[in-house]
């Protein structure tokens, strides 16, 4: 567990490899990158297992995540050898941009898909030609540490990327206030979140913010309602909940309302929760004990569930997949009646808990969508292309999916709207969030 002086030489290691990795050719930044990536993939099933280890993950999961770091290197290592600047038609001479590496970067990582989450910044960030030090969430830093051997057997020169366990309290909060860090990436939940952008305002540093969200899955009745019903389960329950982008309200038409709860209940009770290690399983355990009681607490008195799927009992941090229906005459955008069921629609709860309410008309569903500080994703289940654009354009929020439960894409930019974030990562355009646009003019006249 790092203290803030070993940040603090971290920093230092790290400035001085930021020297050399700047100078090093775009070619050999894009070989090196290339080649953690090809070590990546020879250690997917070890990291995958590790991953498991880490952080309860499936075993399916576990082996889409190893695959994604690869791709994330891959992705990112055909950047250092395209990634121009503009020469700019100006009078009296010629006008030229660069894109220039910032220096140090701190990336500070959640438990909750260690280390896709980790490659995300890390990937980019190297490849724009800065030196990187990860701080991992305390409960989950093995694959971070693995990963980090594996780049320096690929060669990746020592200090380029570093990784430093700790508090984050100690050393995430070092790392965000370092003078010499001149960029954080942060994910994580937006209350800290919301501490890391003031300590970056107060330094006038770049940050990059993924954080909470609170996401609609909104079913029209015109939609593929087979598909619809069957998919929703694992829009929120896939990571066992522990997934910023669960779709964790469920927003229903109202004249299919009845009928769709039903369905289900009935596709809920099939979700297989049980050994991470076993391929057939769906949903595994929850991260901690603590996180837990947390999660529990949302489905706890004054709440009967519409339904329960199964779990195993005993060693482990098990909880069930809950559905919880808005209780009659329940108004969403009201705020006193039924405050527990309001509480587990309002609040993110970072488990296997569905909340769902009826909606009477697209204009009523937008309302719902919107009606929460966070923005992060979502899901439009509809047959009239017009109506999913239209709400698509209409729910402010950074991923939204059509007849989909998909966010995450590699080739395209993912982050939040309102408290759910700041800034865009993965995409083209990730390579812009570390970078700094340097004009240079040369007078010919
Ligand atoms: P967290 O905010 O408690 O911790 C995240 C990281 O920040 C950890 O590494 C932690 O050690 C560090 N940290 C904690 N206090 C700090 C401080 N004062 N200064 C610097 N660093 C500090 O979040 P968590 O519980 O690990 O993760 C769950 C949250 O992450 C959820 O809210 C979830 O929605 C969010 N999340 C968001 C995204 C996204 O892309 N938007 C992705 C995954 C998770």
């Amino acid at each position: 567990m790092a203290d803030a002086a070993e940040v603090d030489r971290a920093v230092e290691r790290a400035r001085a490899a930021f020297a050399s990795w700047r100078a090093t050719a775009p070619g050999d930044r894009a070989r090196l990158l290339r080649r953690f990536a090809r070590l990546v993939d020879d250690h997917a099933e070890e990291l995958a297992r590790l991953e498991i280890a880490n952080a309860g993950h499936t075993v399916g999961n576990a082996r889409w995540e190893a695959g994604n770091v690869r791709d994330v290197l891959d992705f990112y290592a055909g950047a250092p050898e395209r990634h121009h600047g503009a020469q700019i038609p100006v009078p009296g001479g010629v006008d030229v941009t660069f894109h220039e590496p910032l220096g140090v970067v701190g990336v500070i990582v959640p438990w909750n898909f260690p280390m896709v989450i980790m490659m995300w910044g890390v990937a980019p960030a190297l490849a724009a030609g800065n030196a990187v030090i990860v701080k991992p969430a305390e409960w989950t830093p093995l694959t971070a540490l693995r990963l980090a051997e594996l780049a320096l057997e690929a060669g990746l020169p020592e200090g380029v990327l570093q990784v430093l366990p700790g508090a984050g309290e100690v050393a995430g909060a070092r790392l965000a206030e370092h003078p010499d860090v001149p960029k954080i990436v942060f994910t994580g939940s937006t209350e800290v979140g919301r501490l890391i952008g003031a300590t970056a305002a107060a330094r006038v540093k770049r940050v990059t913010l993924e954080l909470g969200g609170k996401s609609a899955n909104i079913v029209f009745a015109d939609a593929d309602l087979d598909r619809a019903v069957t998919s929703a389960p694992m829009a929120v329950f896939d990571n066992s909940g522990q997934d910023c982008c669960a779709r964790s309200r469920l927003l229903v038409q109202r004249e299919i309302y009845d009928d769709f709860l039903e369905r289900l209940a009935a596709a809920v009770r099939e979700v297989r929760v049980g050994d991470p290690l076993d391929p057939a399983t769906q949903m595994g355990p929850l991260v901690s004990a603590e996180h837990l009681a947390r999660v529990a607490s949302f489905a706890g008195p004054g709440l009967t569930p519409y339904a329960r799927g199964a779990c195993p009992k005993g060693r482990g941090y098990w909880f069930a997949p809950t559905v919880l229906a808005a209780p009659p005459g329940f108004d969403p955008l009201g705020s006193s009646d039924a405050p527990a069921f309001r509480r587990a629609y309002e609040e993110e709860i970072f488990g296997p808990v569905v909340t769902v309410v009826p909606f009477d008309g697209e204009e009523h569903a937008v309302r719902l969508a919107n009606a929460t500080p966070y923005g992060l994703s979502g899901s439009i289940w509809t047959r009239d292309v017009g109506r999913a654009l239209r709400v698509a354009r209409a729910v402010e929020a950074g991923n939204l999916s059509v007849n989909s439960h998909s966010s995450v894409r590699y080739w395209t930019p993912f982050g939040g709207f309102k408290q759910s974030g700041l800034g865009r990562e993965l995409g083209p355009d990730a390579l812009a969030a570390f970078t700094e646009t340097k004009n240079v003019f040369i007078a010919t006249e």
